[in-house]
């Protein structure tokens, strides 16, 4: 029974968040977040720049200590990086010198001392599954940007993270070229049925890929609002064009400038 009711609770849990860095003067990046997000889900965070989402979603993977609030995982206290937890980040790099498939079985070179056939047979899988097959001996400066971040993602999902997350992962790519990963994206998450939450300065990319989407205010980043988008799925790239994408986009986009005076209002930015 009680198993059961685990399955059915939130895989991750952001409480009261809160962060501050120490500098010359200290600087407010987070104040009192949470939200939760259901198996499954995928959530993504937007706000103005500055406003501590990429901050969050480092303390989310264990990579930054939050001063106070905590987040759970399945019910544990995340504190370090978890190995049910992959992250991608914009600047991801592949290494020069391995080739494509020497890179995505990089993780499991590292973690379990050795790769094992099995582990290569995934691997080539999930470069099928990204599009690709036929690049694995390829080396990272023969990719074009957007084949660079599939093999990137390939490689985050050979972990076969439970959750997945994603800082601005297409960010530096060209519109289309991000409009076909965003697509791409979403067909992976419908075979592997990943929980994801991901951080994007695209409202367009955030209505697109999310089932909810988490705006968060101008520093110190508070929650200002939990959208929910309830666009039928598959989504193909078409639903953009559709009245109501471009509804919610407007909702997005007047809850964005409204975080933003909330910030401005507070004048927090500052202890
Ligand atoms: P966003 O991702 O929303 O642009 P960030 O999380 O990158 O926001 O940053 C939030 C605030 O925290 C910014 O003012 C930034 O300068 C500050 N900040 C982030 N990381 C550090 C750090 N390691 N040291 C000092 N200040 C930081």
């Amino acid at each position: 029974m009680s198993a059961l009711i685990e399955q059915d609770g939130p895989l991750l849990v952001v409480d009261r968040v809160s962060k501050a860095f120490d500098g010359t003067r200290q600087v407010r990046a987070l104040h009192q977040i949470s939200f939760s997000v259901a198996r499954g889900e995928i959530v993504c965070l937007v706000g103005p720049s500055g406003s501590g989402k990429s901050t969050l979603l480092r303390i989310i993977g264990g990579l930054t200590q939050a001063d106070s609030g905590r987040v759970l995982l399945d019910g544990l206290l995340i504190k370090e990086p978890h190995p049910a937890v992959g992250m991608v980040f914009q600047r991801t790099n592949l290494m020069p010198w391995r080739t494509v498939l020497e890179n995505v079985l990089l993780p499991a070179e590292v973690t379990q001392g050795t790769v094992r056939q099995a582990d290569r047979e995934v691997a080539l899988q999930m470069l099928r599954l990204v599009g690709l097959e036929g690049f694995e001996e390829h080396y990272p400066k023969q990719l074009s940007g957007g084949m660079a971040q599939r093999a990137v993602l390939a490689r985050a999902l050979l972990q076969a993270p439970e959750l997945l997350l994603l800082d601005e992962p297409f960010g530096s790519l060209d519109a289309l070229t991000r409009e076909r990963m965003n697509d791409e994206l979403l067909r992976l998450q419908s075979v592997q049925q990943q929980t994801i939450v991901m951080v994007t300065h695209s409202i367009s990319e955030a209505v697109f890929l999310a089932d909810r989407v988490v705006v968060l205010s101008s520093r110190p980043g508070q929650v200002v609002a939990e959208i929910a988008v309830d666009l039928p799925r598959p989504r193909e790239l078409a639903i953009m064009g559709t009245p109501e994408f471009a509804h919610l986009t407007q909702v997005v986009r007047a809850k964005i400038d409204q975080g933003e005076r909330v910030g401005a209002t507070l004048g927090h930015n500052v202890a």
